[in-house]
């Protein structure tokens, strides 16, 4: 008898160990998604520019299999109510590389500051021509994402956008892997200006850093409050910095063990169907979200990395 109790302790032992040693060889997963299409500072870079651009980050892509999802502003392609073509032909190079569109609003307004009316309006304004560009491809307008990811500083309005999204068949894509890549790209697209091609070099070395020190926190930050890594969700930007630099971020990533994934993959994981109850001011990450429903307060996230005062600087913002 005893010996077949310790048959079965033994036995025990060996699955908890062949479990932690899986655990530990598990790739991480990661979805990527591009926020601010067909490309942010869209002003200051002429539509050659911006064509190169948009090439050099789907390339990208392409080399490391990547299956984005590109978040449409469409006030963008218009020049006094009249549509760019030039501006149009961006979002069609991503729709050709079969990579997806999703509406993030026409205009960019934050939940906070606008009623839930002219919210509503300007989701509606937001999938008129990216709507019909992917039916054109047989694919429908699937995703929505929340510009500055601020849900509403009031309950009954945050409620009724969601419902409002749900209605019209919207799902909302959440990010967990929140950054301030808008900052380096600020500061990037200022040295570009400049032609200072030590400035850029500086900027793309430092960004990938702290791209780095984002993941390793996020990874940590998920780890605390569900024992385990999720399915992550990456937000970047359609900018120069990441056109210049997204191949090295790639990299990066991959050396932290992570496989891309598709967004619908990533909403697989069960924590995406939680219930967040964040009412507030802040647009940041999901984890924050769940960190707060869950009853935890600002200390969770006072870690969060950002970039340098430097790097603030360099890009005209107060820091
Ligand atoms: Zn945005």
């Amino acid at each position: 008898m005893k010996g077949i109790v310790s048959f079965l302790m033994l036995l025990v032992f060996f699955v908890l160990f062949c479990g932690s040693m899986y655990a530990q060889n598990e790739k991480r997963v990661v979805a990527v998604t591009f926020d601010d299409l067909p490309f942010v500072n869209h002003l200051k870079f002429s539509p050659q520019d911006q064509k190169e651009r948009t090439l050099k980050l789907l390339k990208v892509f392409e080399n490391f299999s990547i299956p984005a999802v590109g978040f449409v502003n469409e006030y963008k392609l218009f020049v006094n109510d009249s549509l760019k073509n030039d501006r149009l032909s961006l979002l069609n190079l991503w729709i050709s590389n079969n990579l997806e569109l999703g509406n993030h609003t026409f205009s960019h307004p934050s939940l906070n500051k606008v009623s839930a009316e002219e919210y509503k309006t300007d989701i509606l304004k937001g999938e008129k021509i990216t709507k019909p560009l992917l039916a054109g491809k047989g694919k429908n307008i699937r995703y929505f994402r929340y510009p500055y990811l601020q849900k509403g500083n009031e309950e009954i309005k945050k409620k009724e956008i969601e419902n409002y999204l749900l209605n019209l068949g919207y799902i909302n894509a959440p990010v967990t892997l929140d950054n301030s890549d808008w900052v380096f790209a600020r500061a990037y697209d200022n040295a570009i200006e400049e032609n200072d091609s030590v400035k850029m070099k500086m900027l793309g070395e430092n960004y990938i850093k702290y791209m780095n020190t984002v993941f390793e926190y996020f990874e940590n930050q998920s780890k605390l409050i569900f024992n385990r890594e999720i399915k992550q969700i990456l937000l970047l930007h359609a900018n120069a910095i990441n056109s210049d630099y997204f191949d090295e971020l790639c990299i990066m990533i991959k050396n932290r063990n992570y496989n891309f994934i598709s967004l619908e993959e990533a909403l697989t994981d069960p924590v995406y169907d939680l219930e967040e109850t964040y009412v507030g001011n802040w647009g940041f990450s999901w984890i924050n979200r769940w960190a707060i429903t869950q009853g935890r307060g600002k200390e969770f996230y006072k870690d969060e990395p950002e970039p340098s005062e430097e790097i603030f600087k360099l890009a005209g913002i107060n820091y």
